[in-house]
């Protein structure tokens, strides 16, 4: 048993941010695992603090979201799922069901290309049954020209080809970068103004360890629906009132908080 697994043993489920910390020691293990950038830590850290003021739970804004990127993926001719560390990391298996249901390849994009890092990340995706990974062969990769970082770097049978990019935690100026070249891009971001959030076709406002099973869950709920009923879902979606909801939803929940707290300071 190495320390980690110490560590998480000496967590009792009962603690009242038990699912949090599952979470970080997830985080932390897939640096150890070169799976997770150093930076990642840090990426996972503002996600929390945005995940507080959510109340860490899906939210309706954050369902509807949902709803119109399953539907979208459903309905794109080349729909491609972006994986990262952070997300290899904390969703192997939800990333290998929901390519299984939308039949969307899982594609490697790294900012940090640490060496060994590539192999890494897709042992852990082989680990959890993946059979389709593009991003892992330099041969087939191809540069975006209007974007500078290491993420311009894509699969030429995946994302470049792509028609609808769902990137679960993504950095600004590849979802900008995306957009301009025509791609619909679907973010999962806890940062409802982040350039990510603001970019995206749709933003879903959550943490992706919950959004990915309710995405799964649904896709197979939609799987059936019609074409006319899949683009009804998504031109009744506007991604900015979702938005400008969640961030009400956020100074709501602030108010309701200070509240509490106030009372607890008082006595
Ligand atoms: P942008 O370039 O889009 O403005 P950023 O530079 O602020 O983004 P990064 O450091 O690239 O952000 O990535 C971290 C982002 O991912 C943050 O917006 C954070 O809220 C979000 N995030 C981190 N962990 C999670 C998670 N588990 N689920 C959803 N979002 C997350």
């Amino acid at each position: 048993m190495n320390n980690n697994e110490n560590e998480n043993h000496a967590l009792p489920k009962t603690h009242p941010r038990y699912q949090s910390l599952k979470y970080r020691h997830k985080i932390i293990e897939g640096v150890k695992e070169l799976v997770v950038a150093e930076a990642g830590l840090i990426a996972h850290g503002r996600g929390e603090c945005f995940d507080y003021i959510l109340g860490e739970r899906t939210n309706i804004y954050a369902k509807k979201a949902i709803n119109a990127a399953v539907a979208m993926l459903l309905l794109a001719n080349k729909p491609v799922i972006s994986v990262n560390g952070n997300t290899a990391a904390l969703v192997p298996e939800e990333l290998v069901k929901l390519s299984d249901a939308i039949n969307a390849p899982l594609e490697i994009n790294l900012f940090y290309q640490k060496k060994g890092r590539i192999d890494a990340i897709r042992k852990v995706l082989e680990d959890a049954g993946a059979k389709n990974i593009l991003g892992i062969d330099k041969e087939k990769m191809t540069g975006l020209d209007n974007l500078e970082s290491n993420r311009r770097f894509v699969d030429v049978v995946g994302i470049y080809q792509g028609d609808c990019i769902f990137v679960p935690l993504e950095d600004g100026d590849r979802t900008e970068a995306l957009k301009k070249i025509g791609k619909k891009v679907i973010a999962i971001d806890l940062n409802p103004i982040s350039r990510t959030a603001i970019w995206a076709d749709i933003t879903i406002v959550d943490n992706i360890v919950r959004a990915l099973p309710e995405m799964v869950n649904l896709a197979h709920g939609l799987k059936e629906t019609n074409k006319s009923q899949l683009k009804e879902i998504i031109d009744s979606f506007n991604n900015k009132k979702n938005i400008q909801d969640t961030l009400e939803l956020i100074k709501d929940y602030i108010d309701t908080q200070k509240e509490d707290a106030f009372k607890i300071l008082k006595t």
